[in-house]
């Protein structure tokens, strides 16, 4: 089972706008365990686009096409494709009755192209649009590739591909299959590496199969079985799960599809009942500020402290200037102050400090990438440890973030 992608729009051929209704639409069908072998891109131009669907009909099985079902003059895809597949356009009267409602609502006149919105090529399932008024559809060929329509704008060609085009593509060609599927999220380790960790598996398995996805500073992989009974494919997902914990489990922080890493912190945190803090020198805040993206993380995170200057370092959390003075704010010894006098100022279980070299100049000789981070537990000594990042300003900052969660989690 093969499927591809069209989008079609002048407007994204020219680079005015950015294709992302492909992109949904390859997920979807990557995680309903359909592969995708093709993406297209064509503009509003009958010729171009009958070329290029005869094309992608020629080669797969299923041809998912977004765009071009409005009613304006550059609207064609509906008509193209009825004629390449010669079919008549016919009307679905529900989405005809939904435009003539609209019209009578708002009091504008309908011109005879708003009419087009809710014609569809006969002998396919019209698709309902939740959002908008031109119904997509779904045509099964028993002789070629099915072709399904999506309509341009994304804010009804998800709804409408999630709700009633995937609905349909799971009954049609999984039809005594069910689909489990189960998402892994890493850190620490970049895509290529995570993939060439597991390029045999990649590459080579069918079922289940593996998609990674890299995230801002984060790969997931996600893993779908297909398999006649539910409980066959769950166990096909432990037994590859297994696997891929064998060869790069030291990465791995969290099940599900948006778990961040924060989450997974601040989560466990709440269910131990443990607290946190943190004395923020290059991040300035941007720990505490990812913290407070998750709810319920008030409970165990009564506030922190932003010390950029020397003078707040000593001011607001009491770390003796001898000791900035002698060892450096970029320092094991500053770190572990920062981290030991925020955690008993505020009376948490842990503290995390932050203090290093965000670039692009140096300090204190060190280049810009130099963090010390630093752990203070309750009843511990005081940690600290020395991570070197690369990229920018930006990056450097957020990957010092990352780090202390991760640290944190460990
Ligand atoms: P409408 O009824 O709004 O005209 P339509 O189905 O005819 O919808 P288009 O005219 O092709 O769709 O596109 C309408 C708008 O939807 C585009 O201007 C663009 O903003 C957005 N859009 C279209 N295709 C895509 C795509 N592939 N990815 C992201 N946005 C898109
Ligand atoms: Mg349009």
């Amino acid at each position: 089972m093969q499927a591809e992608v069209i989008a079609v729009g002048t407007e994204i051929l020219l680079g005015q706008i950015v294709d992302t209704n492909s992109a949904f639409i390859a997920r979807g069908l990557a995680d309903a365990g359909i592969e995708v072998y093709y993406h297209s891109l064509v503009g509003d131009n009958a010729d171009r686009l009958t070329t290029v669907v005869n094309q992608a009909r020629s080669r797969s099985d299923l041809v998912v096409i977004s765009g071009g079902l409005g009613p304006t003059k550059d609207d064609l895809t509906k008509q193209t494709v009825a004629h390449l597949l010669g079919v008549k356009l016919i009307e679905d009267a529900a989405a005809m009755k939904k435009i003539q409602q609209h019209f009578e609502i708002t009091g504008r006149e309908m011109t005879p192209n708003n009419r087009l919105q809710a014609l569809y090529p006969d002998g396919s399932l019209p698709l309902k649009n939740e959002t908008g008024m031109a119904v997509g559809a779904f045509y099964r060929d028993p002789d070629a590739a099915d072709i399904m329509l999506l309509p341009g704008p994304p804010s009804e060609a998800e709804p409408m591909f999630e709700h009633q085009a995937l609905p349909q593509i799971i009954a049609a060609y999984h039809r005594h299959e069910f689909l489990v599927s189960k998402v892994l999220r890493f850190f620490g380790i970049g895509e290529s590496k995570l993939v060439t960790e597991l390029s045999d598996l990649i590459d080579h398995q069918t079922n289940p199969t593996i998609a990674p996805y890299a995230k801002v500073n984060e790969v997931t992989l996600r893993i779908t079985a297909r398999a006649t009974e539910k409980a066959v494919g769950e166990q096909l997902l432990r037994d590859m799960t297994t696997t891929i914990m064998a060869r790069v489990g030291d990465y791995f922080y969290g099940f599900g599809d948006d778990n961040s890493l924060a989450q997974v912190v601040v989560n466990e945190l709440i269910d131990r009942k443990l607290t946190i803090t943190a004395a923020e020198s290059l991040t300035a805040g941007k720990f505490q500020s990812t913290l407070g993206d998750v709810p319920g993380v008030s409970a165990v995170f009564p506030g922190g402290f932003v010390t950029y200057a020397n003078d707040a370092k000593r001011d607001l959390l009491g770390i003796p200037q001898e000791v900035i003075d002698a060892q450096g704010v970029v320092s094991e010894a500053t770190a572990k102050e920062m981290a030991e006098r925020s955690r008993t100022k505020l009376n948490t279980d842990f503290a995390l400090s932050f203090t290093g070299v965000a670039g692009p100049d140096s300090l204190e000789n060190q280049p810009a990438g130099t963090v010390w981070l630093g752990l203070a537990q309750r009843g511990k000594a005081p940690m600290a440890k020395l991570v070197h990042f690369t990229g920018n300003r930006a990056k450097i900052r957020e990957r010092s973030v990352l780090a202390g969660l991760d640290w944190l989690r460990r």
